[in-house]
């Protein structure tokens, strides 16, 4: 086993979009490895990070995956993300352990969108990045349109560091610009050669620009350099390493993950240049009011921080964790500083997919598992008692797609809540909220695919079944003039009967005015102790339903000016019913309207597709208040629309911008809906 020493641990998340090796790849690494006798593949459902079902099914990572893969004594905790823009909060927590993101880039395919995704959350944590240029094997694949395409959306700093040898069927080697020499797969293995002699001249000149393009970053070497001295192989490695970490340079290495050529050789760089978690240095934590900073080392106070849960059907709660500091042995005590729980960390291991391997201790920087924490959730710190310090924890997108669902069975009913809450230990954006005013159950997520995802699980893992139904839309109804209505209640029936009678003043209140009650009674019409239940009567009415489709009728002061009383006869009852039929008489001669539900909405979207998405809004009855660049390529689209128009928003804005749009909704109240749109609201259920 490779040393545990911090300097000799890799940390890389395998990021990009769907379908461009990613999974495949980790499969290479681990045969090249020699972990697998022979490689899985995605096809057969058959590799070590899509383990689940749902996974397997749809041919793609939904979830990130952790596979440590021994090299040249060194451990590289390889991380697969999913690429499908639904999934990026796993690509997140992912980088919050990552030390570099090796972005996998098809040949074939180009720069795709899940790329572009995982590019700007690298930039947002400050990840360091480099691409694999996959598919080299593949017809219509091609090296240097794919590097034409990385420098142009990703700048000056993509700096190639291999260049293939044959192209396509004849795909069958690399050359290696730093050290000048070439690697040939013709074997199986790779085997070091000289470059081929028709590529010398193009080698030569692509060597030379990197050169200069990595000594510029290091004052000293490029002075020396301008001085005539040739940087050596170790100058250029540091130099790179140095470029990679500050996220000035971005490597470019290539190969073919399925065949597999050129593996070995990307294994090799992220141990030479990749960045160790000492080369990351100290992270900030925060111990009350103060930022504290803590550096990886192995000798320092135990610090770790959970960025994945998972629940395995055996096992049960898996946290995945990376120690920040100091080294943690099986049956440590640390303390959630969140829960203020004490976690004794039994059972240490390293996860590879579904197969574990225990160990009993981790030193900082590494990464590995451990079952059965009682109180701590994804996104937690793990910290030595009396020292309450906290990383601050993965900002997980907001849910902005939902469906709504029913148990099937009253059993699945009563398993709903409780299954719903133990995914959500794996899949913190999923949430579970009952609309009391549509009376519906919606299962909130980032997406159709999340969601349908999420579906199956529930009842494959907690065999809770559910059937989706249309989204029901929260309306409401009010009045647009004032009226007056005399609520009469009378009934004679045996003994002694019910009388009561209100006169009620209804009138509009501005929009979000909620309900007035006034008692404008003079000389006891109506006797004192009967007011209350007049207004009760009248609040009752309007929650049950308003006279246009039944929805709850808000924005009314009802004004009770008269009415009558029996001395036997009335009671509270009769006055709550009198009060109830005062409303809805009042109501229907007060021009009553629907009110629809508002969101405002900021749509965030490259500058190119402004048009498209504006044009999109107003189709949809927007209104949009304003746009704000962000930075040179974005724009940002601020917007109010009726909530009706934007329940599906998040998978039409996907296929409206191929996935490049992202949005913030909220609540932003009511407005009237236009009179033509009324027969086409359903009326309440
Ligand atoms: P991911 O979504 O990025 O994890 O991509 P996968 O690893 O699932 O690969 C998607 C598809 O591309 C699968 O059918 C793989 O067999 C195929 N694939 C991956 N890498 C290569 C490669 O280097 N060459 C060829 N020809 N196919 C590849």
């Amino acid at each position: 086993m490779a040393s545990s020493s911090t300097d000799r641990i890799r940390n890389v998340a395998l990021v990009g979009h769907s379908g461009a090796g990613k999974t495949t790849l980790v499969e290479a690494m681990l045969f090249r490895s020699g972990v697998l006798g022979r490689a899985g593949r995605v096809e057969d459902g058959t590799t070590v990070c899509d383990v689940e079902p749902e996974e397997q099914s749809r041919q793609m990572s939904l979830s990130l995956a952790v596979a440590p893969v021994e090299w040249d004594g060194h451990r590289i905790n390889v991380i697969d993300t999913p690429g499908d823009p639904d999934f990026t909060a796993e690509v997140r927590a992912a980088l919050h352990a990552a030390d570099l993101a090796v972005f996998v880039v098809s040949a074939v395919d180009g720069v795709q969108v899940g790329a572009e995704i995982a590019w700007r959350l690298c930039e947002e944590l400050d990840v360091p990045r480099m691409f694999f240029v996959n598919k080299l094997d593949r017809e219509r694949s091609s090296f240097d349109r794919t590097l034409d395409e990385l420098r142009e959306r990703f700048g000056q700093g993509v700096a190639p560091l291999e260049l293939p040898i044959g192209a396509e069927a004849g795909f069958h080697g690399i050359a290696d610009l730093l050290t000048d020499t070439a690697w040939i797969y013709d074997s199986g293995h790779g085997e070091r050669t000289e470059i081929p002699e028709e590529m010398e001249a193009l080698e030569r000149t692509i060597h030379e620009q990197l050169v200069e393009g990595i000594v510029v970053g290091e004052d000293d070497l490029l002075e020396r350099f301008l001085e005539g001295h040739v940087p050596t192989v170790e100058e250029l490695d540091r130099a790179l390493l140095h470029g990679l970490t500050a996220g000035s340079v971005y490597p470019v290495v290539c190969g073919s993950a399925s065949v597999p050529i050129a593996v070995d050789r990307l294994c090799q760089f992220i141990c030479e240049i990749g960045p160790s978690p000492a080369d990351r240095g100290s992270v900030a934590v925060r111990a009350g009011d103060d930022v504290v900073e803590v550096a990886p080392d192995p000798t320092g106070d135990p610090l770790a921080f959970v960025f994945k849960t998972l629940t395995d059907p055996y096992v049960g709660q898996i946290s995945l964790f990376r120690v920040l500091s100091g080294t943690i042995r099986a049956d440590d005590h640390l303390v959630n500083p969140r829960t203020g729980v004490d976690e004794r960390l039994h059972g240490l291991f390293r996860l590879r997919g579904s197969t574990s391997e225990p160990v009993d201790h981790v030193a900082a920087g590494d990464i590995a598992a451990v079952a059965k924490l009682s109180g701590t959730a994804t996104g937690d710190t793990l910290a030595p008692r009396g020292t309450p310090v906290v990383v601050d924890p993965i900002e997980f997108p907001e849910p902005v797609h939902a469906v709504a669902i029913r148990a099937r069975t009253q059993a699945d009913d009563d398993k709903l809540a409780t299954a719903l809450h133990r995914m959500q230990d794996e899949d913190p954006v999923l949430t579970l909220v009952h609309d009391d005013e549509t009376g519906q159950t919606l299962v909130r997520g980032t997406g159709a695919t999340h969601l349908a995802v999420a579906l199956e699980r529930l009842q494959r893992k907690f065999g809770v079944s559910v059937d989706v139904e249309d989204l029901r839309v929260a309306y409401r109804e009010t009045i647009l003039t004032a009226a007056t209505a005399e609520g009469r209640y009378k009934k004679q029936s045996g003994g002694h009967g019910q009388f009561g009678v209100a006169t009620v003043v209804l009138e509009p209140l501005e929009r979000g005015g909620g309900f007035e009650f006034a008692d404008e009674i003079v000389g006891g019409a109506i006797p004192r102790q009967f007011i209350p239940a007049v207004e009760r009567g009248i609040a009752d009415a309007m929650a049950e339903g308003g006279v246009v489709k039944g929805y709850p009728v808000v924005d009314v002061r009802a004004r009770c000016v008269d009415g009558k009383a029996h001395a036997v006869d009335s009671s509270e009852m009769s006055f709550r019913a009198a009060g109830r039929l005062a409303l809805r008489e009042a109501m229907a001669a007060a021009q009553p309207v629907l009110l629809e539900p508002i969101s405002e909405l900021v749509v965030t979207v490259p500058s190119e597709l402004q048009g498209d998405v504006m044009g999109d809004l107003s189709a949809r009855r927007g209104k949009v208040h304003g746009t704000d660049l962000l930075g040179p390529t974005e724009v940002a689209i601020s917007a109010t629309v009726p909530t009706s128009e934007l329940l599906r928003y998040a998978v039409d804005l996907r296929s409206l911008t191929g996935a490049r749009g992202r949005f913030a909704i909220r609540a932003a109240g009511y407005d009237l809906l236009p009179g033509n749109l009324v027969d086409s609201v359903p009326a309440r259920g």
